[in-house]
């Protein structure tokens, strides 16, 4: 019906007609605040009780005595790996089933898979994924004390904390919770996890959480505490990294994020590595470069003893003063939040009763983001979703730096 023959109608049916269309108009910012009510869920005192715990396994805090090594660390470098790394995936485990989610133990390297299945399209999955193993020393088997406070119990906590608030709603895409293992020893647990990936496997879109904790530097106490989202410079990357940022901007203003720094020459070392290379929109989310932080510029604590939240890594007492950054750790988990509640399709409550907060309406077109999402895309851009098989022709054309040295040397 148009507004003109409503008008012709008569008053009572004005007013039906302006009611049909209030939801059309009213629809994306009702999403919005759906979308900001669950980003607001994110807590930070629960962040920092996840990260503990995790810098603190191998003592056997967790499981008990049988994971007791004397000493705090994950190294997952063959086998079962270390006491650490076999009672961190024990947590893992026992974590995120206890959030209902269904949990694998995938591949040689022990990846822990966790999955909440889209109501709508479950075949489209989004992956938030983090290393939860250590470096382990020069004593290797043994290893020494690594307690992985920044590297990378920072990132394993953000995935925890990203599923225990987006399993308290519905997605119409399937979300998919992964531990790496053995990322240490040049991303083994990931490379291993996507070359056993089905053919059809339709991932569109992986977000990396890498080092979230410590953004201020050790040398330069004028280095801005920004967030650096790093990838290969390839259109089904570049979109994935600007619906990251627009949602960012839009849900979590005080989060800075470095513009300049999004397609850096190293750009692989990381988990988001192998999912590039298999042609997957995917960046890491991490405090600095892979440059700054072998340098020691930014982590004087990189990889030692004193990466923990009672060590030196989080003390005034040290020459710095750099401290671990709790709620900026936080933001990073409410961005990744906020782009999956996004993307993913948050689907209202089942019972309008039942929920907090405004219902979300179920327009799959609506896009709270309208402009934000599309700016800076390059012509010819496959887009954010479902496309990521056509894109990965790009690959090809693409000339990729040489490896550089890995990350543990
Ligand atoms: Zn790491």
């Amino acid at each position: 019906m148009s507004a003109q023959s409503a008008r012709r109608l008569g008053g009572g049916s004005v007013r039906v007609f302006i009611a049909c269309l209030i939801p059309v108009l009213i629809t994306p910012s009702l999403q919005a605040d759906a979308i900001q009510n669950v980003v607001d869920k994110v807590s930070v005192e629960q962040y920092r009780t996840y990260e503990v715990d995790l810098e603190n396994m191998g003592l056997g805090l967790y499981g008990g005595p049988a994971y007791n090594q004397g000493r705090r660390n994950r190294d997952g470098w063959a086998g079962d790996g270390t006491l650490g790394n076999q009672e961190a995936r024990l947590y893992l485990t026992d974590k995120l089933s206890a959030l209902g989610l269904t949990v694998s133990i995938q591949g040689v390297y022990k990846n822990v898979v966790a999955e909440w299945p889209g109501t709508e399209k479950p075949q489209e999955i989004y992956i938030v994924c983090a290393h939860y193993d250590t470096t382990g020393g020069n004593e290797r088997p043994n290893g020494s004390e690594r307690p992985g406070g920044d590297d990378n119990a920072s990132g394993t906590a953000g995935v925890l904390e990203a599923a225990r608030v987006l399993t308290q709603h519905q997605f119409r895409s399937t979300l998919r919770f992964i531990g790496f293992n053995a990322e240490e020893e040049w991303m083994r647990g990931s490379q291993d996890y996507v070359r056993f990936l089905p053919k059809d496997a339709n991932i569109v879109g992986v977000i990396n959480l890498d080092m979230i904790l410590r953004p201020a530097w050790d040398k330069d106490p004028n280095e801005p505490n920004d967030l650096e989202v790093e990838t290969l410079e390839v259109s089904f990357c570049t979109a994935w990294v600007q619906t990251f940022v627009a949602a960012a901007t839009t849900y979590v203003p005080s989060l800075l994020i470095d513009p300049n720094s999004h397609y850096p020459l190293v750009w692989e070392a990381g988990d988001h590595g192998p999912f590039v290379y298999a042609g997957y929109p995917a960046f890491v989310a991490i405090e600095n470069t892979a440059d700054e932080v072998w340098s020691g510029n930014s982590n004087a604590y990189y990889h030692s003893a004193q990466d923990a939240s009672n060590a030196l890594a989080n003390s005034p007492l040290s020459p710095s003063g750099v401290r671990y950054d709790y709620p900026f750790a936080a933001n990073v988990v409410k961005a990744t939040v906020a782009t999956l509640a996004l993307r993913a399709g948050l689907l209202p409550p089942a019972d309008p009763n039942a929920g907090s907060g405004p219902a979300a309406p179920a327009d799959p077109d609506v896009n709270p983001l309208p402009e934000a999402r599309d700016d800076s895309r390059p012509a010819g851009s496959a887009g954010t979703t479902g496309k990521a098989h056509t894109d990965r022709r790009e690959l090809e054309a693409v000339t990729v730096s040489p490896r550089p040295v890995p990350h543990n040397a």
